[in-house]
């Protein structure tokens, strides 16, 4: 009966509530949030830069955190009690053996966000959250009424507790490791006749050799946890002869999720997205690239996340036709991170956003099957690929000089042709491994 209640509060604040309306709903769950600090939390508690607040003026004046200080603070920071090592130590032992099931302490799920050794996130989802799962995922995953009955088989490079809690009568998740073997995947769709596939962009390019083999048709593929490039998505429908749509899911919340049109929008009632450009303006209009993105989590109680920068850069669309006063997104053009910058005749650094640069390479032809670029310093790149038959790498290294040199870059590139599988841990398959560090 949750369930159905969060679907319906859900579904209802998403088509019905005017944009005042939202705004409201949000300014309300955040002066509550801010109250709920002060007396649960003794990190924001201590902190007299936290205050209640009573304007959105108060607001945008509290400080931002980040994973960093959300990591040194942790133990103080969340409100169930929970000490950073022995916590750490419990998501790392469980990683180590791949083990993602049950729950810390009899009450929580212990997420592990990747990064470099010193720089793992952890991130505390209690019991009674887990089990309302099921209605966030029904409003807020991409599948929809009219998709029942759902057969859906979900690929998840770290399975846990929270998800297995999701199983409705109409609704039969299936779970695969993104580990699994192309030849058990393909056999495990076929044998449940599963008509919903999940799974990150990375984990569908894998199967695009295979997708012949697939027996029964798709009503749709979502895929998550990475970016979706335009040419993955056209590329992934004309071959899997579906729709792609794609969520917006991050450790720190639910972010963005696609209405019946396939446009995705903000949960605006589940997390409070600030965005601002390169000068640090709030930006409120679409079609700007946001460089930085400040995310407040509106429904984690036990680890609260209050003005948290992400490292996405996104870009907001225009109002969607479906009605819905969410803000919408245009497109996610990936991690801050990811953006690679070449010097231009003047030597100065210039940027190229990850995103165009995955264009240049996907659309330069079928047989790159997969990619990895990997720049060592401004300027200098090696680019792995991995082939689906013969092809002369030659070919790409000419266009995307000649793209860079449109833009006044100068580079010099290496191509190498090797396979490109997945991590065989919890890691996600980057496709941008960058050593050059500037802040834009
Ligand atoms: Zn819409």
């Amino acid at each position: 009966m949750q369930a159905i209640r969060d679907f319906r509060y859900l579904t209802h604040n998403r088509n019905k509530l005017s944009a005042e309306q939202v705004q409201a709903l949000q300014f309300k769950e955040l002066q509550q949030l801010l109250e709920f600090v002060k007396e649960n939390s003794p990190f924001y508690r201590d902190d007299a830069r936290y205050q209640p607040i009573k304007t959105w003026d108060d607001f945008y004046h509290l400080p931002t955190m980040n994973k960093s200080i959300m990591m040194e603070n942790f133990s103080t920071l969340n409100t169930c009690g929970l000490q950073k090592d022995e916590t750490m130590a419990y998501a790392l032992e469980k990683e180590k053996n791949k083990d993602y099931l049950g729950y810390y302490k009899g009450e929580y799920v212990i997420g592990l966000s990747s990064g470099t050794s010193g720089n793992k996130g952890l991130f505390i989802t209690p019991k009674s959250m887990t089990k309302r799962l099921p209605g966030v995922f029904l409003a807020r995953g991409g599948v929809m009424i009219s998709d029942l009955p759902a057969r859906i088989l979900f690929c998840l490079r770290v399975f846990s507790q929270g998800f297995q809690d999701i199983n409705a009568p109409l609704l039969k998740l299936t779970y695969a490791s993104t580990m699994t073997p192309v030849e058990t995947l393909i056999s495990m769709m076929n044998a449940k006749k599963i008509n919903i596939l999940m799974a990150p962009p990375s984990m569908l390019r894998v199967l695009l050799p295979h997708a012949h083999r697939i027996k029964y048709p798709l009503k749709k593929i979502i895929t998550y946890a990475e970016v979706l490039s335009p040419a993955d998505r056209a590329q992934f429908s004309s071959v899997f002869h579906t729709k792609i749509i794609e969520i917006y899911q991050a450790s720190e919340g639910q972010i963005g999720s696609p209405c019946k049109n396939g446009k995705m929008h903000i949960n605006e009632d589940l997390v409070f997205v600030e965005i601002y450009d390169e000068h640090n303006h709030l930006i409120q209009e679409p079609h700007v690239v946001g460089h930085h993105m400040l995310v407040t989590n509106l429904i984690n109680r036990a680890q609260p996340l209050i003005r948290y920068e992400m490292n996405d850069m996104i870009v907001l669309d225009e109002p969607c036709s479906c009605g819905s006063s969410f803000r919408t997104i245009e497109k996610i053009i990936g991690r801050r991170d990811d953006n690679l910058w070449f010097f231009d005749e003047k030597k100065q650094p210039h940027i190229v956003y990850a995103d165009l640069f995955a264009r240049w390479i996907i659309t330069e032809s079928d047989l790159i099957r997969e990619f990895q670029v990997i720049q060592t310093e401004i300027s200098q790149l090696t680019i792995r690929v991995d082939l689906l038959g013969p092809y002369d790498v030659n070919c790409l290294k000419e266009r995307l000089l000649r793209e860079l040199h449109e833009l006044h870059a100068e580079a010099t590139i290496t191509i190498e042709e090797t396979p490109l599988d997945l991590p065989r841990d919890a890691n996600k398959f980057k496709r941008f491994i960058s050593h050059v560090k500037i802040n834009p």
